[in-house]
């Protein structure tokens, strides 16, 4: 490995089907590696709040459980990606999720002359993520994650962050787009994981376990695939 390599900022892609964790980790990863979450679901969701025409075009997608345009969140991406902090290395959370959003993915990278250090799958099973979704809580504040039964605050309803006590649950977590979120993950999303074996960047982590478990286990992939 060149040096030039070993000091490129790390790009390392989180797979894995909603619910699954991926937002709990990038949160862990980016306080633990100074890494930058980028989650496509919250930039979709910040596009929402704010009204822009791609907002415009991906509400109703979301709120079926579908997956918004390729154009539309490749668009969102390249320009997140290009912003200053990102310089930092980046975790991608919910992105690419089709094979077309990994290929362009792999060419925005290359223009920079960057590559992925690894994309890490979080495997869950479908049961567990159903669970999941259905009783996840954001703090409106900060945008920490937690759950009804397996991830309170210390002082219910107060975030242990930041402190705020505004908690949102998102339109979509709900029992009816579950099954159309899951469809979309079997059917369009899952091949990514043969797609990025098949360029030997793939790690697999069991992802059933508790948090913290799996926050060990994903820095010693991280600390790996970086060094
Ligand atoms: P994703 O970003 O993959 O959709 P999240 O990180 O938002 O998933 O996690 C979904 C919900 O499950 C959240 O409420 C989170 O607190 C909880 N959660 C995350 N990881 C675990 C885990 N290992 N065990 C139990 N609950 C978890
Ligand atoms: P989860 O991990 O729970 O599925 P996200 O926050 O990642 O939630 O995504 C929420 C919704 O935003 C998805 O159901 C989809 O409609 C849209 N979305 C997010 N990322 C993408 C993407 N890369 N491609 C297409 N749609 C996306
Ligand atoms: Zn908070």
């Amino acid at each position: 490995m060149t040096t030039d390599v070993m000091t490129r900022p790390a790009v390392l892609i989180l797979l894995g089907p909603p619910g699954a964790g991926k937002g709990t980790q990038a949160r862990v990863l980016e306080e633990n590696f100074g890494l930058v979450q980028l989650s496509t679901g919250d930039l979709l969701r910040a596009a929402v709040a704010a009204g822009t025409e791609a907002g415009k075009a991906a509400k109703a997608v979301m709120e079926a459980g579908g997956l918004v345009s390729d154009e539309i969140v490749i668009n969102i991406l390249r320009d997140r990606l290009a912003e200053p902090d990102c310089a930092k290395g980046v975790i991608l959370d919910g992105f690419p999720r089709t094979t077309v959003q990994a290929e362009a993915l792999d060419g925005l990278l290359a223009e920079n002359g960057q590559k992925i250090n690894a994309a890490i799958s979080l495997e869950v099973d479908d049961a567990a993520m159903v669970t999941r979704i259905s009783g996840r809580y954001t703090c409106a504040g900060c945008g920490e994650g937690y759950h009804d039964s397996f991830k309170q605050p210390a002082v219910d309803g107060k975030c242990d962050k930041c402190g705020g006590e505004k908690m949102t649950r998102r339109a979509d977590d709900n029992a009816e787009t579950v099954a159309s979120r899951l469809e979309a993950y079997h059917e369009q999303t899952a091949p990514l994981i043969a797609y990025y074996d098949g360029k030997g960047a793939l790690k697999k982590i069991d992802a059933m376990g508790d948090i913290a478990a799996i926050s060990g286990g994903l820095a010693k992939i991280v600390t790996d695939v970086t060094s």
